[in-house]
């Protein structure tokens, strides 16, 4: 079922956004080399707490840290640990705060120290992406269009685009219906509506799109240990067209 957001809900999840986006605004500061996804875990959640919300990802269908974290070949849902990250590193954190009853929900890649220009650039590619894809997001659009802007300007630069995980609906639940996939035909799937608020989250690899999940029955890699990116805001469809409401 899709749930429809009236104004009002949109702006209490513009509050949920603002909490998840301060997080990210801590990490540009913080995330260095000898740091663990284990502090960062610990300082997002504190900072979470503190703005009157909860991590949402915490307990979230089994999943028992406050962020998710996805270091070189893992895609998502990657577990924090104390291993001190390294130079030439590079790290995804996805975060999610539940504030008044709802989620925001917005994953970002962080080079540790100095990036190669080759993951530099696969960095750029796909912030633009998600860019690109959010620009889509409008009233009387198709979810296909989305997809279809992501999936060709990333196929351009020759990377992987992960298609087995998807962007989804969010609102209440942190995971709701539809799915917004980052590929797609232009002029198809579902047709976008006012109300809907959805997190577009495009992952591209230097090499294979196709992933294999680990024995933990979370962490994705990529099949060929290739390295993935990732760029996630959560977007409301207005009359005005999309708002990002994962900012400050
Ligand atoms: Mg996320
Ligand atoms: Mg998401």
């Amino acid at each position: 079922m899709i749930i429809l957001k009236t104004d009002k809900e949109i702006e209490i999840m513009r509050e949920a956004g603002r909490i998840v986006a301060e997080c990210h605004a801590m990490l540009e500061q913080l995330i260095k080399p000898g740091v663990t996804t284990m502090e960062i875990d610990r300082l997002v959640e504190e900072k979470i707490r503190s703005r009157g919300a909860v991590p949402s990802f915490k307990g979230h269908h089994g999943f028992t840290a406050s962020i998710c974290t996805a270091k070189n070949d893992v895609i998502c849902h990657g577990f924090p640990d104390s291993v001190p990250l390294v130079d030439g590193d590079v790290i995804t954190i996805d975060i999610g705060a539940f504030y008044n009853g709802f989620h925001g929900d917005s994953g970002w890649t962080y080079a540790v120290g100095n990036a190669s220009k080759e993951i530099e650039n696969l960095m750029n590619v796909c912030h633009h992406s998600l860019f690109l894809g959010i620009e889509q997001a409008f009233a009387g659009n198709r979810m296909g269009d989305i997809g279809f802007v992501i999936d060709s300007y990333a196929q351009q630069f020759g990377y992987g685009n992960v298609r087995e995980f998807t962007g989804h609906a969010i609102g209440r639940e942190l995971w709701e219906e539809p799915v917004v996939p980052h590929y797609g035909s232009k002029g198809k799937g579902i047709r976008l509506k006012k109300g809907m608020v959805l997190a577009i989250e495009p992952m591209l690899t230097l090499g294979d799109w196709r992933s294999y999940v680990e024995n933990d029955g979370w962490t994705a890699r990529t099949i060929d240990h290739s390295i993935c990116v990732q760029y996630e805001h959560t977007v409301a469809i207005t009359e005005d067209g999309p708002q990002i409401l994962t900012v400050l």
